[in-house]
């Protein structure tokens, strides 16, 4: 079905066409006529299927022409926000809507001359909106949609009692949207607190990874992480890389030792100031960075297109920012390679991750790579690495799958597209 058969408006079609979208995804299939029709929803969705146009658009579509300002996403990070927003304000470009993106580490001044000019959309992360409520430069009392988007992720990130009191500063007759990959008893709470009679809309619950990504283990010993970093980075083609760490002291170590080493590297973590952050975002999308080295919360959501490959140097802690890591390559119709860096002490963080997505993920070995003695897994006869639920699929994983690409070609970087 294309897009024109879902009721959206003429300006709103055109600003889909401009965007490139051709045929809605699943997730937009389903929501934008629940969305349409006013209704509550709860959607959880795969990262990078189409998401954002499953709400904006109908929102859109909606709110019609400039007036008050009437819907209010929140997101839990600035990233996101800033991305969210951006979405918003291309869809809308045939309108004559406003809207503005609401985040803290910036100057109050744009923010509030914006606010105060009127808006019909505010894409905001908690805390920088409460400053504006609170000030009384901004009133919630005409929002009539509410969107609460990434909602697990402001649970890790201790907004829900912000959230709450937003929410509750929100007219009771509107229509609220949840969006979330899991839907844990305390996001159940909020569900049942904000939203009325909500419908359903789970497309590929977030456990699965997407299709048009090759992901495979590389197992090394400890002492060895970084060489072999490195020799991954040496041996595949790229585009651009999204290399994964667990903490902020840890990215900056990582982004220095690949500076060391000749490469161009921007660093995304939340000790970094937000024009720093800005900066090393664009840069990574403009091509002047050919990696980027980011812990999960900055990274979570953020859609880069053309991430050709995600490299986790640390394995993530919790299961499924494994499966938002790699979320950041394949997106949409793209394909993409994520290959994770796995220590013997990771073992029981791997086996977690394969429970949660239901899959196992292959091993690879480097050809050519010096492994030293301190090796991952030591070699076991492949019956024993099957009884221990591993998989035996060392190296041979490439040519199951049509190959990883560029793997083991001449390395580095290729023409960006
Ligand atoms: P999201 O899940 O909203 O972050 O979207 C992931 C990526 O898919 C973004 O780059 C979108 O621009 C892109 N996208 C969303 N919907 C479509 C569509 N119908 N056709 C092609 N690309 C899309």
């Amino acid at each position: 079905m294309p897009f024109k058969a879902l009721n959206l408006s003429e300006p709103i079609l055109r600003g889909v066409q401009a965007a490139g979208y051709s045929d809605p995804t699943p997730i937009q299939l389903r929501a934008i006529p629940l969305v349409l029709a006013g209704g509550d929803v709860i959607g959880s969705a795969q990262t990078g299927t189409g998401k954002t146009a499953a709400f904006a658009l109908p929102i859109l579509t909606r709110l019609g022409a400039h007036g008050k300002t009437r819907v209010l996403v929140l997101e839990p990070t600035r990233e996101l926000a800033a991305q969210v927003e951006t979405s918003f304000r291309d869809f809308a470009r045939f309108t004559d809507l406003r809207t503005v993106a609401v985040f803290g580490g910036v100057g109050y001044g744009h923010q509030r001359n914006e606010l105060r000019r009127g808006v019909d959309v505010i894409v905001a992360t908690p805390g920088r909106l409460m400053d504006y409520l609170k000030d009384g430069t901004l009133s919630l009392r005409d929002i009539n949609t509410l969107v609460l988007d990434e909602v697990d992720h402001m649970l890790d990130m201790g907004f829900l009692p912000v959230v709450k009191d937003i929410i509750g500063r929100c007219p009771r007759e509107r229509q609220t949207l949840l969006f979330s990959a899991t839907v844990p008893p305390e996001i159940q709470a909020i569900a049942s607190f904000a939203l009325r009679n909500p419908t359903r809309v789970e497309v590929g619950v977030n456990r699965t990874v997407n299709e048009s990504v090759n992901h495979a283990l590389f197992p090394v010993g400890f002492a060895q992480k970084f060489d072999l970093l490195l020799a991954l980075l040496e041996k595949t083609d790229f585009d651009s890389v999204l290399v994964f760490s667990r903490t902020k002291h840890g990215a900056d170590k990582i982004a220095r030792r690949l500076k060391a080493a000749n490469h161009s590297v921007a660093v995304l973590h939340a000790n970094r100031s937000q024009n720093q952050r800005i900066e090393a975002l664009a840069g990574f999308k403009s091509g002047k960075y050919e990696v980027m080295v980011a812990t999960d919360i900055a990274a979570r959501g953020i859609d880069v297109a053309g991430v050709s490959h995600v490299i986790n140097y640390d394995v993530p802690e919790k299961p499924e920012d494994y499966v938002h890591r790699i979320g950041r390559t394949g997106r949409a119709q793209a394909v993409g390679d994520a290959f994770t860096i796995v220590t013997p002490e990771n073992e029981k963080d791997i086996r977690d991750i394969q429970r949660f997505i239901g899959a196992k993920i292959p091993e690879l070995k480097l050809e050519g790579f010096p492994y030293g003695p301190y090796a991952a897994r030591p070699e076991r006869p492949p019956e024993q690495r099957e009884s221990r639920g591993q998989s035996a699929a060392h190296g041979d994983f490439a040519q199951k799958r049509g190959g990883f690409r560029g793997f083991g070609g001449g390395g580095g970087r290729r023409g960006r597209r």
